[in-house]
């Protein structure tokens, strides 16, 4: 395509500059006109000229001395400059050529002449041009033989289009016009503002490429993913003039999971889309999202290596598309079912028109069922199992990302429970999932501001009703709420890190305070404080070091501490806590198993760690007068710990008649709300002091309220 060369035409006269310009223009050129150096300097930097016809006799700016700042960012194949000049000064010639003049006329001007020299130039200015441009297609074109290429310049507004550029929306050569908006306008919209920002940024001079991967129209109607990559060709100074570069399209890459040949997120986000607008246009549509995690998927993969583990993941989405494939009269929900690989080691499954929730569970189950036979990796027998989330439309969602973020978080809840189990997501849930991370913001704010306070409660000698001990109970002392108990922190301390600084307080604070009953009621103090420790600091940091610490700082000898560990903190091979156990009973300090009968261990193994007493969970306590089977358990327990010269904690005393069968038993201990629930420490001195609890003739005495 040939565009009409532009001029600019400065002269001080008016006259000459009307008649050049009318000249001109009627030869086909499109001349613009400047009165004075000033002004056509300002033209110049503001226009794209094809040759600059300068007078150089003017007032003020001289013709040479705009010459000389034209050069400054101009070539001389970039703008030819042809001087004009009335005399025939040789000097003023040489001086304008040696400044960077193209060539010069006289005045007056023999127009046939001047002609003939504007022509030559522009025509030469366009032929290196046009080296230049197709010097940089090839080389763009060596790029990608597949690739479409495409060359804007930036000057006329006008771009070329390769036919494989064209091809690649489904157009032919002829199809396609010349301006930017035949591949802006086909940007999908939600892509839009990212590829303008992305090329706005790149042609104000933002790194050496532009790169963008978008979606495009194709002209049958769908998106194909691109990549699209070029380069800002700029002036000397340092404006672009021109932006080329290619089309790549990476459709396939984009959508498909390359392991498992699935649609990937990108393609399943777009696939969520389209039935979260079926659901606001067809009443009564339902569909559910199922969100499928691998249980230990990277434990197997520890064990297997990473090729047999990919090889499983294939294995496993094989099986579970073959499961949704297989339609038949019992369950016509998986008709219209779509398995995606989500994460690396997630699936998700869109299961489409439903009639309720209970279709979805039903598909979630079948998938778990489908993936209990082994799998053959390598010669070797793998187990997996899946534990599923789902979230259902007639929650009303409006976007991919709500529903997803649902799903997830009833598969969060899901694996809390117990690994292959399937949790649905409500309304409710959501509440729940809003205030837990309220709840973590209030924690973390409290653990700054130590809004924590200790309770303290009695563990009784259940022979001579002596406060043996006490268990120290962490509180939350919250702002608006009053006393908050563990219960409700605890399990979020835990998974936010924080139980760590919570512990550490509750540990100094039960030292120090242990220290000071023992400094003012000497013998008549309880022989123990009991420290809750949970499974994370016990794992994690440095407790034995810690308590070490704490002890010196408070002053209480080791043999006064005690310890209370669940069982699922102290069983399993962790080194670390192993190594923790040993320091501390190196140091002296004894240790309790909380929660005894709830976890998996046997005796024989806490008997092993060395473990001085067992607290018999509050379950089967309470059970003790309700069925034989609680009672028996106390009997059992309390019978084997003795066998391993451990000592036992009833927890959860309410009832006379659970202390009278304890004591037949002969059982050391007992904490419970028979005797008091767990009090401040101004409350639990004056039980120090009283000792209520304390048998005239082996009697205890009935419950004191506090
Ligand atoms: P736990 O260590 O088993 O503590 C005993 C729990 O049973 C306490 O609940 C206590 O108030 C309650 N309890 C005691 N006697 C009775 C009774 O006769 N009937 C009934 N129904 N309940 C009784 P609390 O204070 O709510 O503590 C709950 C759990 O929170 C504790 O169970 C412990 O696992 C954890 N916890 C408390 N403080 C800490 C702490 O400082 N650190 C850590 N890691 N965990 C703590
Ligand atoms: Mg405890
Ligand atoms: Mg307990």
């Amino acid at each position: 395509m040939t565009r009409r060369a532009s001029l600019l035409v400065v002269d001080d006269i008016e006259a000459n500059r009307d008649v050049l310009s009318r000249r001109l223009t009627s030869k086909g050129y499109d001349v613009t006109v400047a009165a004075n150096g000033g002004d056509a300097l300002k033209l110049v930097q503001s226009r794209h000229f094809d040759l600059l016809l300068l007078d150089v006799e003017m007032p003020g700016m001289s013709g040479l001395e705009v010459l000389t700042a034209v050069r400054r960012s101009r070539s001389s194949t970039n703008l030819p400059v042809i001087m004009v000049t009335a005399r025939l000064s040789g000097s003023d010639i040489v001086e304008a050529f040696s400044l960077g003049a193209n060539d010069y006329v006289t005045k007056p001007i023999d127009f046939p002449v001047a002609l003939a020299r504007i022509g030559t130039h522009v025509a030469l200015k366009r032929a290196v041009e046009d080296l230049h441009e197709s010097e940089e297609r090839y080389a763009l074109a060596m790029q990608g033989a597949n690739d479409g290429l495409w060359d804007w310049n930036l000057v006329t507004n006008e771009v070329y289009w390769s036919e494989r550029w064209k091809a690649m929306l489904g157009y032919e050569a002829s199809d396609i016009g010349s301006g930017p908006d035949e591949w802006l306008g086909r940007v999908h919209i939600d892509d839009r503002s990212r590829v303008k920002s992305t090329l706005d940024a790149h042609l104000a001079g933002g790194g050496p490429h532009y790169e963008c991967e978008h979606r495009v129209l194709h002209r049958n109607g769908t998106f194909r993913w691109v990549l699209c990559r070029g380069a800002a060709i700029r002036n000397a100074s340092g404006v672009a003039t021109r932006l080329a570069g290619s089309l790549t399209d990476i459709t396939d890459g984009k959508v498909s999971d390359s392991l498992t040949g699935l649609p990937n997120h990108v393609l399943f986000a777009d696939l969520l889309d389209r039935a979260i607008k079926r659901t606001e246009r067809r009443a009564g549509y339902i569909f559910a999202l199922l969100v499928l995690s691998l249980d230990g998927l990277s434990r197997i993969g520890d064990s297997l290596g990473p090729v047999s583990a990919g090889r499983l993941l294939v294995a496993v989405a094989q099986r579970l598309q073959t499961s949704l494939r297989c339609t038949d009269a019992v369950t016509p929900e998986t008709a219209g079912a779509t398995l995606a690989r989500h994460t690396s080691d997630e699936f998700a499954v869109l299961v489409d028109d439903i009639t309720d929730a209970s279709d979805a569970i039903r598909v979630a189950n079948r998938l778990q069922t489908a993936l209990e036979k082994p799998f053959e990796i390598d010669g070797q027998q793998v187990f997996v199992s899946a534990t599923v989330g789902i979230a259902v439309s007639t929650s009303g969602y409006r976007a991919p990302e709500e529903i997803l973020r649902d799903a997830t978080t009833a598969l969060h809840r899901a694996q809390s429970h117990a690994a292959s189990s399937c949790e649905l997501f409500d309304p409710v849930m959501r509440d729940r999932a809003v205030s837990r991370l309220q709840l973590e913001t209030d924690l973390r704010n409290a653990v700054d501001q130590h809004d924590f306070v200790v309770h303290y409660q009695p563990i009784v000698s259940i022979d001579t009703g002596r406060i043996a001990g006490f268990e120290s109970l962490v509180r939350w002392s919250h702002r608006s709420r009053g006393i908050v108990g563990p219960i409700e922190f605890i399990h979020l301390a835990e998974d936010a890190g924080l139980i760590v600084p919570i512990g550490r307080l509750v540990l100094r604070e039960s030292c120090r305070q242990m220290a000071a009953w023992r400094r003012e009621f000497g013998a008549d103090a309880p022989d123990l404080i009991c420290v809750n420790v949970s499974r994370r600091q016990f794992a994690t940091g440095d407790l034995a070091g810690e308590v070490a610490e704490i002890l010196r700082e408070t002053r209480l000898p080791p043999s006064h501490l005690k310890l209370e560990i669940t069982e699922s903190a102290a069983i399993g091979d962790v080194p670390a806590a192993q190594e923790t156990l040993t320091r501390l009973q190196a140091l002296g300090v004894e240790w309790s198993m909380d929660d005894f009968g709830t976890g998996y261990s046997s005796l024989s193994y806490l008997h092993h760690l060395r473990v001085n007493t067992v607290k018999v969970d509050r379950s089967f306590v309470s059970r003790i007068g309700v069925d034989d089977a609680g009672a028996e358990m106390v009997r059992v327990i309390i019978g084997l710990a003795h066998n391993f010269s451990m000592n036992v904690v009833a927890e959860g005393v309410e009832r006379e008649e659970h202390l009278t069968l304890l004591r037949a038993l002969g059982c050391e201990y007992a904490q419970g709300y028979y005797f008091s629930k767990p009090i401040d420490s101004a409350a639990a001195h004056r039980l120090i002091a009283s000792q209520p609890f304390r048998a005239a003739a082996g009697a205890v005495p009935a419950s004191v309220g506090v």
